[in-house]
């Protein structure tokens, strides 16, 4: 059984672009970074919907580009000192519950997430208090504080597993806040999820007709989508994943042509993965030309070489991610969860 909640959904106003920069800049401040990185022992943890340009420098200094659960990991494992947390604030969040001794920086503590920005803690946490007999589990794309409130955190690389795990246990589900994820869960496994019903922007801009009309131009190429896209761009799909496991179906599909339906910045690794492929991405924008983010996250798109400089040079608290106590050990629970079962399928 799904019910699905009817929340109404805010309009976010989107943050301003950051400035371009010019090569001489860009070759500036890329030295910067490189400098500064050595002098505070401090590493760059990026995600795959960063700009390109991040992403190379987070690979060529010895840092991760990768999804936030392995964000999360890289993150407690690496003895540097202070963390660079390329993304938006959730992850910043949960590198700092994980890495509570590092300092966690991130370029601008206003990279939002509208998954986040639609699951306000006291809402979520009244509505888990009408449904007590419901095992609580949350997406990593929460704030502290509605994770703290949750049973359990999860990656949608892991979602299917976690949610038929606690479906064979009988368990009964609250699952926020994405409610395209909570769909495509709830048919993969067959379990009693009660979803919230959040967003992510980029995700919900993907169009099927426009989509039907790039296939019939190429009619070769493999569709590709994250299962936070509406349910008709699931139904086009050859492949349903999450950011790593389309980089590996996109590495091993026979295809030589793609059609993604992700954010874009996930190309710089996917290309990278299969050099040889074409790369398309799934149109946003519809006949009207009418798409907000254009398939890339606004806030991923903050995360620019200028804003990574100025969080390195100053440690300034407009940079750090600060978790209370309180707040750092009630969301560890469910993280650690998470952590170990992800730990105990990959040791399957
Ligand atoms: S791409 Fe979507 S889910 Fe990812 S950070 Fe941006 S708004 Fe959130």
């Amino acid at each position: 059984m799904s019910v699905f909640i009817d929340f109404n959904q805010s309009i976010y106003p989107f943050p301003a672009k950051p400035m371009r920069l010019n090569t001489d800049e860009k070759q500036f401040y890329r030295e910067r970074i490189k400098a500064l990185l050595i002098e505070k022992n401090a590493v760059i943890v990026a995600h795959y919907y960063t700009d390109p340009e991040i992403q190379a420098l987070a690979e060529e200094t010895g840092g991760c580009v990768a999804d936030s659960l392995e964000m999360a990991r890289f993150g407690a494992r690496h003895s540097a000192a202070t963390l660079l947390v390329a993304g938006v604030r959730f992850m910043g969040e949960t590198a700092k519950i994980l890495s509570p001794e590092k300092n966690v920086l991130m370029p601008t503590l206003d990279a939002e997430c509208s998954l986040d920005l639609g699951c306000p803690e006291e809402d979520f946490a009244r509505f888990c208090d009408e449904h007590p007999d419901r095992t609580v589990v949350v997406y990593a794309n929460t704030s502290a504080a509605v994770k703290a409130r949750a049973d359990w955190v999860v990656t949608s690389s892991i979602a299917v597993e976690l949610i038929d795990y606690l479906d064979s246990l009988g368990e009964k589900i609250i699952w926020a806040p994405d409610r395209h994820l909570g769909r495509y869960v709830q048919q993969k496994t067959g379990a009693d999820i009660l979803c919230w019903q959040g967003a992510c922007i980029v995700h919900d801009e993907f169009k099927t007709q426009s989509l039907s009309k790039m296939k019939a131009l190429y009619p070769e190429a493999a569709v590709l989508v994250h299962p936070e896209s509406p349910q008709a761009i699931v139904d086009f799909a050859d492949v349903v994943g999450s950011t790593s496991q389309l980089i590996k179906a996109a590495q091993t599909l026979p295809n030589k042509s793609l059609i993604v339906a992700t954010d874009k910045g996930i190309f710089y690794k996917m290309q990278q993965a299969c050099p040889e492929k074409s790369l398309y991405i799934a149109p946003t924008a519809g006949e009207g030309a009418t798409c907000r983010t254009c398939a890339h996250c606004p806030w991923m798109a903050m995360n620019g070489l200028k804003a990574i400089t100025q969080a390195l040079e100053s440690y300034g608290e407009q940079h750090q991610i600060h978790v209370s106590d309180n707040l750092r050990e009630k969301a560890m629970l469910p993280l650690n969860r998470m952590l170990d079962f992800a730990e105990s399928l990959s040791a399957k």
